[in-house]
């Protein structure tokens, strides 16, 4: 079977983390006393980094956040033998108003330079335990400056962490944001407040005594109403020709001078992955795309995305087309000599800070743009243009999901596609 692809962002968060342990509230609350406890910041979804130092979070202590953390996680109200009443109050964070505080899970590994598991109790592993903290006013201020932190760029610093840290960073940014943006209930517009040490959340009215003559909130009546953390899946694909020879990539008007990447777009319900490349490559160039094989995927907390890595095969003897939704700027054939020589050369996939300001100040719910260029290393100074072949000078980089495609095919190292 061989080894699957492990792209930035996945696979490395090295966290065990104990799904099963998050409806206990006295479980969680001893992890979040756990001397050796590490809590990630983030304000404004910016994470805590070091200062002047991009590629690394800062992490704090249990002793520097401790008199900031608010409640411990709440259990029922004493005598409480209702089950569905005991479930309202699973590591419950109340009052409703408290920032945010999420249990990420535990580092267990025993050896560092490994990310597999050490632990030999699979139900109580024993090592370090992380929370992500939504980091709100100033009384956090004075920490910070003292532990030598400053607010990050959401994008820019990611691209700049180490894998290991940037699964952590990915993992909490994506469930701070969730918990952030979803305060009120989508059924009666009460506020909500967050259960589960942060990975399910519930309308208040649930813990109110029900109103006379008033219809309880709609959500309250059944389990299944709970809200849970979302993940919005994204295809991207590499897709060839007939032959197998030539890639399909596009820009938009504006991206980065030069720059081509793979075509993406939102799986729409309804919809399997296949299906969605195949509308997307026909809705955004006009080609008709037959067999289609997924390859692997990559989270991107930016807030809530799965980008879907997909490979196919374009029917015979058609011409590209950018009418139908005039989403890009230009698509065309590439052939694998010219995208190997690109992946190969140093300014081929290089982006200056510039570069990601262009990217960044889209329209963040497009995802040809957001997906284009995920994370990349930072590296400082202009990036050399040289117009090449066609227009394109620049792929994106190797952390990005569609870098890995365009990369897997263009060094031949990929069986699927001879077999599409
Ligand atoms: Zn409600």
């Amino acid at each position: 079977m061989g080894d699957n692809i492990v792209n930035f962002f996945a696979g490395q968060p090295p966290l065990n983390r104990l799904s099963f342990q998050r409806h206990s509230s006295e479980t969680l609350n001893k992890h979040r006393s756990d001397p050796k406890a590490q809590f990630v910041l983030y304000r404004d979804f910016k994470p805590l980094i070091k200062k002047g130092e991009e590629a690394r979070l800062l992490f704090l202590s249990l002793e520097d956040v401790r008199d900031k953390l608010g409640p411990e996680y709440s259990t029922a109200p004493e005598g409480t033998t209702d089950k569905l009443q005991l479930k309202l109050y699973e590591s419950a964070r109340l009052p409703y108003t408290s920032s945010a505080l999420v249990f990420l899970g535990i580092d267990d590994r025993s050896d560092p330079t490994t990310n597999a598991s050490s632990a030999t109790d699979h139900l109580n592993p024993t090592g370090i335990p992380y929370f992500a903290l939504d980091a709100v006013g100033s009384e956090w201020d004075f920490i910070i400056e003292q532990r030598g932190g400053e607010w990050g760029d959401a994008r820019a610093s990611a691209t700049a962490l180490k894998a290991w840290e940037a699964g952590i960073y990915a993992q909490g940014r994506a469930l701070v944001d969730w918990n952030v943006r979803n305060k009120f209930c989508p059924a009666c517009g009460s506020r909500t407040y967050s259960l589960w040490g942060g990975w399910k959340r519930n309308c208040t009215s649930a813990l109110e005594p029900p109103k006379e003559g008033k219809e309880p909130c709609f959500s309250t009546k059944g389990l299944h109403n709970f809200a849970y953390p979302r993940t919005d899946p994204v295809i991207i694909m590499g897709i060839l020709d007939s032959t197998g020879e030539k890639m399909l990539l596009g820009r938009q008007k504006s991206w980065p001078k030069g720059m081509y990447s793979c075509l993406a777009g939102f799986i729409e319900p309804g919809e399997s992955f296949e299906d969605a490349v195949r509308r997307e490559v026909l809705e955004e160039a006009g080609i008709e795309v037959g067999p289609v094989r997924y390859s692997s995927s990559q989270p991107w907390p930016y807030p809530a995305n799965l980008m879907v890595g997909c490979f196919g095969r374009a029917r015979d003897g058609q011409t590209i087309r950018l009418d139908l939704d005039n989403e890009l700027e230009d698509a065309q054939w590439f052939s694998r000599k010219l995208l190997a020589s690109l992946v190969s050369s140093a300014s081929g996939s290089t982006y200056t800070r510039e570069d990601y300001k262009k990217l960044e100040n889209q329209n963040l719910s497009d995802q040809q743009t957001s997906a284009a260029l995920v994370p990349s290393e930072k590296k400082d100074g202009e990036a050399v243009e040289t117009e090449g072949e066609k227009g394109i000078t620049r792929v994106p980089p190797e952390t990005a999901i569609a870098g890995q495609l365009v990369r897997l095919w263009a060094k031949g190292d990929i069986d699927l596609v001879s077999k599409l």
